[in-house]
């Protein structure tokens, strides 16, 4: 039985009349075989609306944000990441428009970027592509405004700012704090490294969670989104399992995106505060009255009833608490040190700083420009 999760109806904030319907196009795929994904894929892209060819150009720069996970390195089949299959057939349509394409995640964490290429699969992609592979963080980033009082910046890896074209290419899965992961949390890896926990620590609550997540979507603008439920993780934290849906999807709506993915899942009674959040400011529908799907028969596609994830616990904090959490995380948060004892000069910290605030000084083997330094912890 699913766990219980509150069941909340999603609100709404603008008018609903005001709003044009989504359109999301679908493909029913039931493995991960390359020729099976990129006949979907195809298929998908073949119903988007408006087409891909209308998105992108002959020449544009594209770069497509892939999921790598976040720690540690990751086999395809454990479902966390974008299957490489997946990817590759995404790819491909973009190369038949005449993209330049990169691809890529913040995966630099561990500083092992090239053992999580290839245990991901996306060094073959890149080799059977020729789609260039690029690390987040080497690539760089810089502070960018949102939308929101706090946090008022994000630093953003500089791809983003170099692409004419951003798409994401998500992978669906349960995940407790945002219920389900989808096509709008997969922009949150634009962000570099830590930043991302600093995020997770400064907003217990998953509503509040979730409208920083979709303040990051707002600030990347992918121009199409993709999400993979070929197979999904059910039950993150209850029972993890990998269950078979049976579908891929795309549209240029992600909040439209996410929640048919809900409704294929049997999570559309579940409160997904990204789409509540999502919809309210604009950035698509979560009302599935409102979203027309091409390329499948909707009302045949037998719908999944996947475990729930494990509820977020509600957390009650004193005041003191509040105040000291925000302080920890904020002005009092650690900074980085160089550690002399230990350092060998080999300079390979300064240059994967992103934004070269690690530099060799005349008297010590290197220092940190503390006011340049965003705290990246890559
Ligand atoms: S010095 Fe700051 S910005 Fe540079 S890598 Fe270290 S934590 Fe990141």
């Amino acid at each position: 039985m699913p766990s219980p999760l509150p069941e909340v109806p999603a609100r709404t904030v603008v008018r609903e009349d005001m709003r044009p319907s989504a359109c999301v196009s679908a493909a029913q795929n039931d493995c991960h075989a390359r020729e099976v994904v990129s006949a979907a894929v195809r298929s998908v892209v073949d119903h988007l609306e408006p087409p891909l060819s209308s998105l992108i150009r002959r020449g544009d720069r594209v770069l497509v944000k892939a999921n790598m996970g976040c720690s540690g390195f990751r086999n395809p089949e454990d479902r966390v990441t974008s299957h490489p299959a997946y990817l590759e057939a995404i790819i491909e349509c973009l190369l038949d428009c005449g993209a330049r394409v990169t691809f890529g995640d913040d995966v630099a964490r561990t500083a092992q970027y090239q053992r999580i290429w290839h245990k991901t699969g996306m060094s073959e992609v890149a080799k059977r592509t020729g789609a260039r592979l690029a690390d987040f963080v080497q690539a760089g980033g810089r502070e960018v405004r949102g939308f929101l009082q706090f946090p008022k910046t994000y630093l953003i890896t500089n791809l983003v700012f170099d692409a004419d074209v951003i798409v994401n290419a998500a992978n669906c899965r349960s995940l407790s704090k945002v219920v389900l992961s989808g096509a709008i949390k997969n922009m949150f890896g634009a962000m570099l490294g830590l930043r991302k926990l600093r995020i997770h620590q400064l907003f217990f609550d998953p509503s509040e969670f979730a409208r920083v997540i979709v303040d990051i979507h707002r600030v990347v603008k992918p121009s199409v989104s993709f999400l993979d439920l070929t197979t999904v993780i059910e039950g993150q934290g209850v029972a993890d399992a990998i269950r078979p849906v049976g579908l891929i999807l795309g549209s240029t709506d992600a909040v439209a995106l996410d929640t048919l993915a809900a409704h294929a899942i049997g999570y559309d009674r579940l409160t997904i505060w990204t789409s509540i959040h999502g919809n309210a400011v604009g950035l698509g529908s979560n009302q599935i009255d409102r979203i027309s799907v091409r390329g499948l028969k909707w009302n045949s596609f037998e719908k999944k009833r996947l475990l729930y994830p494990e509820p977020e616990p509600s957390y009650r904090e004193s005041l003191t608490d509040q105040v000291t959490r925000r302080l920890n995380n904020t002005i009092l948060r650690p900074r980085p040190v160089i550690a002399s004892q230990t350092c060998t000069a080999c300079g390979a910290c300064a240059s994967r700083c992103p934004v070269g605030a690690i530099r060799r000084s005349p008297h010590e083997k290197f220092s940190i420009d503390l006011d340049q330094c965003p705290d990246c912890g890559c």
